[in-house]
């Protein structure tokens, strides 16, 4: 079975611990070019493909890059414009940013995008609001779900794999498209991305995937391109923070490298087969 990778295309500055993070006005290095070339190399040579979440910040920046991406044959979906959590806008901002983000993306593609994936999973259940807007949008899924509970994020009552989810008696069209968790002790536990897969050795990511195949699924991995990137410059985080933002980067890329060797993986829109048209 054909694994899920995905990629969230932003920038080593876009984190939302607390708003000051980074100042959407100043300049900073970018790392973001260099970083992602390294993944589609690596992507070409283990035959590899994969859904990348481009920010609109990003693409707006470097549109060729987007362009090559799309070249190399990985789906380009849209991970909204700045990079602000859902559930601090109001639904009429979260609208404004996500289709800035998502026109931005298409003039540069050339093609309609259907994909969506919220800063920091930011869809929780004091945000569930824009599941509709992400319809009315004519997005075709959303993959901002994760089923477990952290003190930044989470929907814990979320079904483990793709649903339609209920919205107001509704049942959408709008596919949720969960991150993927292995069931330990009746509690979803998180495996395949981000901190927790600098965080955990190989062997436990690789039999995890392993499991989440067997229930007849396939697993979806994400990174982010700073997270291959052990010369980042630093961001101001108080300890907890930066055990999160840079626990095991420097070993990130070769665990990487031994996933893709031992796993195929193919994007979202490969995986879930929907048309063009739908
Ligand atoms: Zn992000």
């Amino acid at each position: 079975m054909k694994n899920i990778l995905t990629i969230d295309l932003e920038e080593w500055f876009h984190a939302n611990y607390h708003d000051d993070v980074f100042d959407p006005q100043k300049t900073y290095e970018v790392r973001i070019v260099q970083n992602t070339e390294r993944l589609l190399d690596l992507f070409a040579k283990h035959k590899a493909k994969a859904t990348f979440f481009v920010l609109g910040y990003v693409a707006e920046q470097h549109p060729q890059l987007i362009r090559e991406i799309a070249t190399a044959g990985h789906e380009i979906a849209t991970h909204g414009y700045a990079h602000q959590l859902v559930y601090q806008q109001t639904p009429a901002v979260f609208k404004e940013d996500v289709s800035r983000a998502k026109k931005l993306v298409e003039d540069i593609i050339g093609k309609s995008v259907k994909g969506y994936r919220a800063p920091s999973w930011s869809i929780t259940p004091k945000s569930l609001w824009a599941w509709e807007i992400l319809e009315e949008l004519g997005f075709v899924y959303d993959a901002s779900v994760f089923p477990i509970e952290t003190y930044l994020y989470g929907l814990p009552s979320s079904p483990r794999f793709p649903y339609h989810p209920q919205y107001k008696e509704r049942t959408l069209n709008l596919l949720e498209v969960p991150s993927s968790t292995v069931r330990i002790l009746n509690k979803n536990i998180p495996f395949a991305g981000g901190f927790y897969f600098r965080a955990l050795p190989y062997s436990l990511i690789a039999q995890c995937i392993n499991t989440v195949n067997k229930e007849g699924h396939p697993a979806i991995v994400y990174l982010h391109p700073r997270e291959i990137d052990p010369g980042q410059p630093r961001l101001t985080l108080s300890l907890k923070e930066s055990l999160i933002h840079y626990y095991g980067i420097s070993g990130c890329e070769q665990k990487l490298i031994r996933i893709l060797k031992k796993f195929e993986f193919t994007s979202i829109k490969e995986s879930l087969n929907y048309s063009a048209e739908h």
